[in-house]
């Protein structure tokens, strides 16, 4: 026991590094009122497109509703199937299925854990109508192949890239790799608002400007509404919190990629443990370190015993959950995502973990091993 707790990540440490900046932004904003849109919103929409690499960004209300927004505005609709992964967070099937289309699931790698491009054109139908590749942990999926996939079968590509802000693909940026991308601004991401918010992506000047009307209304102007639409609005505080937290990005990615290097390094000597693979063709943005270890619920539990916050993403597959029960896929069909979540160990990763904080985990993890043999 070293009595030291680790967490799994820590958003107060990250707070105090850059209290001013974030007062004094929150007070801002607080003084002008402008609580929703606004000024500050749209500053943090032009510096988060720039830094993607592409020519619009939308601020809305959640990561959910940017993926539902970005589908709904390539086209997809009641009746359609969108090609994605079981293994992710249900908001990624949710949006598709909240426009009445159906969720298709195929499996993904064994080295990745990304959505095995190999695979999709088996699972292409006449109603096919995109493909949402999910840049899972930070790590860009293999998007030239399924981008060219994509031309060639006339499919929209949307990113779900909610945990990839600021990963690189063969030098390009998340969210400038498909039609249109999503990301959430949930606190725990890479990039992570005091609240809910979220944003697309996009340098399609049609899909940006329809995004830009479908999150207010349809509004064209105050009390004139082009189509019926919705609220996902993004607040005028989490625009000015976002806007602090941009200038930092980078930055933190890369204190995560040199403590992620750090348990790659260390994790050679301890055996039981296959850390999941970083494909050598982009860099990513390290938003989780998921290993693969037997027995994961024992190991976790041990490692909880000992003061070591890790976690499980994900634990049960999408088709494996009562929510999607009703798409008929019998266990087994999708094998390689089925072994994943019961092996799956997310170890703390922030940036501001100290390489110390990393070789405790480590050793933690060693222990908790040792006791499974
Ligand atoms: C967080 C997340 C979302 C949803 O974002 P919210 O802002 O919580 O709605 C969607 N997809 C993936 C892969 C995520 O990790």
């Amino acid at each position: 026991m070293t009595g030291a707790r680790i967490p799994l990540v820590d958003l107060k440490a990250q707070y105090q590094s850059i209290r001013g900046e974030i007062d004094e932004a929150m007070a801002r904003v607080v003084a002008n009122t402008s609580f929703i849109l606004g000024a500050e919103v749209e500053a943090f929409e032009r510096a988060f497109a720039e830094l993607c690499g592409a020519s619009r960004c939308i601020g809305v209300g959640n990561g959910t509703d940017a993926l539902t927004l970005a589908l709904q505005a390539v086209g997809v609709g009641a009746g359609d199937e969108v090609i994605t992964t079981p293994f992710t967070f249900i908001a990624t099937a949710e949006a598709i299925g909240a426009l009445g289309a159906r969720p298709v699931f195929v499996d993904v790698r064994r080295d990745t854990l990304q959505l095995d491009v190999g695979k999709v054109e088996a699972a292409i139908t006449a109603r096919t109508r995109a493909i949402v590749p999910v840049h899972l942990y930070g790590q860009a999926v293999d998007m030239d192949p399924l981008c060219e996939l994509a031309r060639a079968r006339n499919l929209a590509v949307v990113e779900d890239a909610a945990q990839a802000h600021g990963a690189l693909y063969r030098g390009r940026r998340a969210g400038s790799l498909g039609r249109v991308a999503a990301f959430s601004f949930y606190p725990g991401k890479n990039l992570g608002a005091y609240g809910d918010a979220g944003a697309v992506v996009t340098s399609d000047p049609a899909v940006a400007a329809w995004v830009a009307k479908a999150r207010d209304h349809g509004r064209m102007s105050k009390y004139e509404h082009e189509f019926e639409a919705r609220n996902s609005r993004m607040d005028g505080l989490q625009g000015a919190v976002l806007a602090v937290k941009l200038r930092h990005l980078l930055g933190w990615n890369e204190r995560r990629q040199a403590l992620a290097a750090a348990y790659d390094r260390a994790l050679v000597a301890v055996t039981g443990v296959e850390p999941v693979t970083r494909a050598d063709y982009g860099v990513s943005a390290c938003h989780i370190y998921a290993v693969r270890v037997a027995q994961r619920d024992k190991v976790l539990a041990a490692l909880r015993a000992s003061g070591v916050e890790a976690g499980v993403h994900y634990p049960v597959p999408l088709h494996r959950q009562p929510a999607y029960a009703a798409l008929g896929v019998e266990p087994g069909a999708l094998p390689v995502a089925e072994a994943a979540a019961h092996e799956v160990l997310s170890l703390p990763l922030y940036p501001e973990m100290s390489p110390l904080d990393v070789e405790t985990v480590v050793s933690a993890l060693g222990n908790a091993l040792g006791m499974e043999r």
